[in-house]
């Protein structure tokens, strides 16, 4: 019998920004505040971790406010960030993976194609610089030296009842994750889908690397998320409101 799984979104951090950058050709300058998030699912053998997160020192050079880290905002909810074994990864954007030594103790399952986009096409292109830290990534090859990291491909079985699923689109082997529980399955987009804006009208972020791949990844996400519609995306202040914020920056899914 699969486990009745408990998933948390948990916001560690804000930032602001415009309309222009988070929607498909959208001129607007108007103002968008972008919330942060890693994400939690308890009820099995040991808890699941959705992304790192980023440090306080990123905080202070990409101007976000409000940080606190995300291994503090997971005690919170029970979970010591040091000891968790398994730490899923979206994609390797700075904001996603740059807090991975919160977590000395996981292996990191990334998709093949992405840790292959990022630890070398990207570095070839300042539009694709921007949004990684060498550093950071420089300890991802550190880190699969040291056989800490699980390199998949496609759709993955995490645990009973967790899976990953290989989008692209937004970056070249973003995975979304789909977990059962009792009302239903929670699917968690992560930057497939930055607000309910662009899954909800199929208006993408103009921060990709494929269009066709992120708008299909929009039809996979409906799939996956089935008449339930339990679909937690990846920066939206929104989820607060869509689903149950329990105490500040705690959000409980499902
Ligand atoms: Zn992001």
């Amino acid at each position: 019998m699969t486990p009745s799984y408990e998933v948390y979104a948990l916001k560690y951090a804000e930032r602001d920004t415009t309309k222009s950058q988070f929607f498909f050709r959208e001129a607007s300058g108007d103002p968008l505040t972008l919330h942060f998030y890693v994400w939690v699912i308890l009820g099995g053998p040991h808890p699941v971790v959705l992304d790192t997160g980023f440090s306080a020192e990123d905080a202070k050079r990409r101007e976000a406010r409000n940080y606190v880290s995300p291994a503090e905002m997971l005690r919170r909810v029970g979970v010591k960030a040091e000891e968790a074994p398994l730490v899923l990864i979206s994609h390797l954007h700075w904001d996603h993976w740059d807090g991975y030594q919160l977590f000395p103790g996981a292996t990191f399952w990334v998709q093949q194609e992405e840790m292959a986009f990022w630890t070398a096409f990207a570095g070839q292109y300042a539009n694709y610089r921007q949004f990684a830290e060498a550093e950071a990534l420089a300890d991802l090859v550190r880190l699969n030296y040291k056989g800490k990291v699980r390199l998949v491909q496609g759709e993955v079985g995490v645990l009973p009842g967790i899976s990953a699923h290989w989008i692209g689109g937004h970056t070249a082997g973003l995975q979304v994750v789909s977990v059962e529980t009792a009302r239903g399955p929670v699917v968690l987009t992560s930057d497939a889908s930055h607000f309910y804006r662009n899954i909800e009208r199929r208006d993408p972020v103009q921060i990709i690397t494929s269009l066709p791949q992120m708008l299909r990844g929009f039809d996979r996400i409906d799939e996956l998320a089935g008449a339930s519609r339990l679909v937690v995306t990846g920066h939206d202040p929104e989820v607060a409101k869509r689903f149950d914020q329990v105490e500040p920056g705690i959000i409980k899914i499902a």
